[in-house]
């Protein structure tokens, strides 16, 4: 949810300023250096995202409660229609992380995708509202751990359904939904063994936006040529 709201343009850019300098902060707590890592030994695909060519490929992130990941866990980005949502740069760290677009990127304009496969544990969160869907992954190095899509509506799945990796599972909310005052996802990442929402603030949220961050490029390449 938006601890701030957003009432125009120049407050959105000035919490997002805030944001990266936290960011900033964290991340020294938050990454360790590739060289010590097992990312670069190669342990992944080339198909699994990462910087375009000329962009430094910032460090793996580090999760709290998981000793390795790789560089996107092999997610899907959760918003099908990236082309329409506003970039990193505008991203802004909460208890998750809150990505939008303009006020009219919502419901059919707007779809989540379950970031890996996994059965939907619950729907509703307070003060993210009655259709938020929440997903306990089946795979991966964040197996068993939860991560909620707040600020949807409607949701598309059923608690106790099986999805997929990319599949649909609900749309951002249009209006306000929760504690919000225009259309975005807040997704999140539970602590490790935590059976309720939410994470505390910057307990997870640093390391997931790093994961988004890096999946970003391929999830704008993959749509641009889906469009074609
Ligand atoms: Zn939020």
């Amino acid at each position: 949810m938006f601890k701030r709201q957003f009432n125009n343009h120049s407050q959105l850019i000035a919490r997002t300023l805030a944001a990266s300098a936290m960011l900033a902060s964290a991340a020294a707590i938050a990454f360790v250096p590739a060289s010590t890592s097992r990312a670069a030994t190669g342990a992944r695909s080339a198909s699994e995202g990462g910087a375009s060519p000329g962009t430094p490929t910032p460090p793996p992130a580090v999760i709290p409660g998981v000793k390795y990941m790789d560089r996107t866990t092999g997610w899907v980005f959760p918003i099908r229609e990236v082309n329409l949502i506003f970039g990193p740069s505008q991203w802004t760290l909460d208890q998750g992380v809150d990505m939008g677009g303009t006020s009219s990127v919502c419901g059919k304009r707007a779809t989540l995708l379950a970031v890996d496969d996994a059965v939907v544990s619950g729907i509703g969160i307070s003060g993210f509202g009655s259709q938020s869907p929440i997903i306990k992954l089946t795979r991966g190095p964040l197996k068993g751990r939860q991560v909620y899509y707040g600020h949807s509506n409607p949701v598309l799945v059923k608690k106790g359904q099986r999805v997929k990796r990319g599949q649909a599972i609900a749309r951002i909310g249009c209006g306000i939904v929760g504690y919000s005052s225009a259309p975005h996802l807040e997704i999140g990442l539970y602590r490790k063994g935590a059976t309720y929402c939410c994470p505390s603030w910057g307990e997870t949220a640093p390391a997931l936006i790093a994961i988004l961050k890096r999946m970003w490029p391929t999830a704008v390449a993959r749509n641009r040529q889906a469009r074609r």
